[in-house]
């Protein structure tokens, strides 16, 4: 499409809306933001087109007008190339800056493009350090037993850990440097043919992250944050980054926090009101918990390895990939993105589910920008398609019986289910 920006000369924000600004540090949204959308690859046009409709039908539905996004195109990955001759363009990386609002459709990385992966540059040049998902139940089929227990928040550390991408192949110049490093400086003997990565946790992207969690906890009344780690193994990685977590929520946040002991030796077991019981759960143990007892955990925060596992197994809990939000969250910014990838099979036939875009599209809109009533008007809606078996086939195939619709019929359901909604009863449900 002519006109998108490609170099950052030619950024012009849409003059009919306003850029979100910082006043004594805090984010204020005006009633017209402009959020930068990108469309993304394979079936990432679709799901955009389906979330912006769905968000702009709740937000008109909900404010009348008084309230409206201003949407402003940018590209990355295989339309970037079409427009601008490359995967990423400065003038997207700079408007998701100037704007600090976006909603991204995935992207391919195509192999030896000299980009490891796009999204995480992405999230690295804007440093979106917190990767959040929430993990709901909408009444879709689910294979497990406490499905509709299931309502988590998981705050993903996004820029270091292992995944940060610090590591060399077996056998290279780098990998027998650092063996040999090893050797003479430690006397540690490792077999020759060793890869080796390194797992960089620090103080200040561990606190900064958990303080990003508390801030939600407290901001939507949550009762619980988990620290998830494997610090009893690695002790000045993991280990350190519970340290660092309880030391934000104790030092931080005292007011609200209240400990498992206090719990016990205060509180009798249960959780004042306006309290928040910050604990924490070895990895493995984790993993194992939210099956057991997902009543117990609400906001889970956790460094980028244990996020990844953990975000799928929650997800897969509740029955899958089409229905799973996220969002990267950094100082005052925030980039809504589905946990899915391009599904380039489905690609242009119009048959994909366009929910966990719709949904990360409700993460930045109620949840990072605050018009908090979007996310229950929507949610209704989801849940009321559900409900009459109006789903596309991810979920048709595990209901007998059902015929899938198409993804635009889908969305024109949950448009219909919004414009028709009763406001009082849903918005009075909450
Ligand atoms: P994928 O998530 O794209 O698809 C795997 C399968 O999940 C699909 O074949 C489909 O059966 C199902 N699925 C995914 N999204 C769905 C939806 N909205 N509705 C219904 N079913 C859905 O994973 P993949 O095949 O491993 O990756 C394909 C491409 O996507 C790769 O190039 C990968 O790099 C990229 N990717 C991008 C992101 C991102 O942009 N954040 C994330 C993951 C993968």
């Amino acid at each position: 499409m002519p006109g998108i920006p490609c170099s950052v000369d030619e950024l012009k924000p849409p003059a009919e809306g306003q850029l979100a600004r910082i006043e004594n540090g805090r984010l204020i949204v005006p009633d017209n933001p402009v959020v930068v959308f990108i469309e993304g690859d394979g079936i990432g046009p679709e799901i955009m087109a389906s979330a912006r409709k769905v968000l702009n039908a709740a937000i008109e539905k909900l404010y009348q007008g008084k309230r409206k996004i201003v949407w402003w195109e940018m590209a990355a990955g295989e339309k970037a190339v079409r427009e601008c001759g490359k995967l990423l363009p400065e003038a997207t990386v700079e408007a998701i800056r100037m704007t600090r609002l976006g909603l991204k459709g995935p992207l391919t990385t195509p192999v030896g493009s000299g980009y490891r992966s796009l999204n995480v540059a992405l999230r690295m040049l804007l440093d979106l350090y917190s990767n959040i998902r929430p993990v709901r139940y909408y009444g879709q089929p689910a294979p497990h037993k406490y499905a509709d227990k299931v309502n988590f928040v998981i705050f993903r550390e996004n820029t270091e850990d292992v995944y940060a991408g610090i590591e060399w192949p077996a056998g290279s110049q780098e990998a027998l440097k650092i063996l040999e490093f090893l050797k003479k400086e430690f006397g540690i003997e490792l077999p020759k043919d060793s890869g080796i990565g390194i797992k960089p946790i620090s103080e200040f992207k561990t606190k900064r992250h958990m303080r990003r969690a508390m801030e939600w906890a407290i901001s939507h009344g949550n009762k619980r944050v988990t620290i998830m780690h494997k610090g009893n193994i690695m002790k000045y990685t993991e280990g350190a980054f519970r340290k660092w977590a309880y030391e934000v929520a104790l030092e931080e946040f005292r007011e609200y926090v209240i400990t498992e002991d206090e719990l016990w030796e205060k509180y009798n077991g249960q959780i004042p009101d306006g309290k928040i019981l910050v604990n924490d759960r070895i990895a493995d143990n984790m993993l194992q918990q939210i099956i057991t007892r997902p009543w117990d955990y609400e906001i889970i925060v956790t460094p980028n390895l244990n996020g990844d596992y953990i975000s799928d197994e929650a997800n897969a809990l509740v029955g899958g990939i089409g229905m799973a939000a996220g969002m990267n969250m950094g100082d005052l910014i925030a980039v809504g993105e589905p946990v899915h990838g391009t599904a380039p099979k489905y690609a242009g036939k119009n048959v994909i589910n366009p929910t966990a875009e719709i949904l990360s599209g409700v993460l930045l809109v109620a949840d990072f920008m605050g018009w908090r009533e979007v996310r229950p008007l929507v949610e209704y809606a989801i849940k009321k398609a559900i409900a009459n078996k109006i789903v596309t086939y991810d979920l048709a195939r595990h209901m007998p019986g059902v015929e899938p619709v198409k993804t635009t019929e889908y969305t024109d359901a949950l448009i219909g289910f919004i414009k028709e909604a009763d406001l009082a009863e849903v918005l009075g449900n909450q």
